[in-house]
């Protein structure tokens, strides 16, 4: 079934440089980028954005972390889109994440781990229209 995901290289990728790194796997997965836009959340934005998350222990450092320097957010499109970015990007631990997936290679701390990509049709659609309108997607 043909999905769109949403995905974002979190601010440790975007200072690290790793932008490029990471458009290239997602890139040579097959996923197309429909929307794609570099952005700067404030504390509240970050805490919306991660609300299902609102009262575990590591939601206060986390949008903390998500609101610290630019984000880059995109829109990917494809079949089963949201669960092969998912396979891409690995465990959240990273040190649980299998060898080639973008968290293997690059992140150096659960919180710290260079991607976010949603894990549901459901959450996917809060998660585009959290930053994207239709005229931004093509
Ligand atoms: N996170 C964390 N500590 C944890 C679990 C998660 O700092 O014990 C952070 C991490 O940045 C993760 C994000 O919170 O990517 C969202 O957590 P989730 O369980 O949704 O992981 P994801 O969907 O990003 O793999
Ligand atoms: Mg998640």
């Amino acid at each position: 079934m043909k999905q769109q995901t949403l995905a974002i290289i979190k601010p440790d990728g975007v200072a690290r440089k790793l932008i490029g790194p990471v458009v290239s796997k997602i890139e040579n997965e097959g996923l197309s980028i429909t929307a794609m836009k570099l952005i700067r959340m404030t504390k509240e934005q970050a805490k919306g954005f991660y609300k299902v998350h609102e009262g575990k222990p590591f939601y206060g450092s986390l949008t903390d972390f998500m609101s610290s320097g630019p984000c880059v957010v995109m829109v990917l499109e494809g079949e089963d889109a949201i669960s092969r970015y998912r396979k891409l990007m690995g465990a959240t631990d990273y040190r649980k994440a299998d060898p080639g997936t973008i968290r293997w290679e690059y992140a150096t701390d659960i919180e710290k781990n260079v991607v976010h990509g949603s894990d549901s049709p459901e959450s996917a659609a809060f998660e585009i229209s959290y930053f994207f309108n239709a005229l931004e997607i093509v």
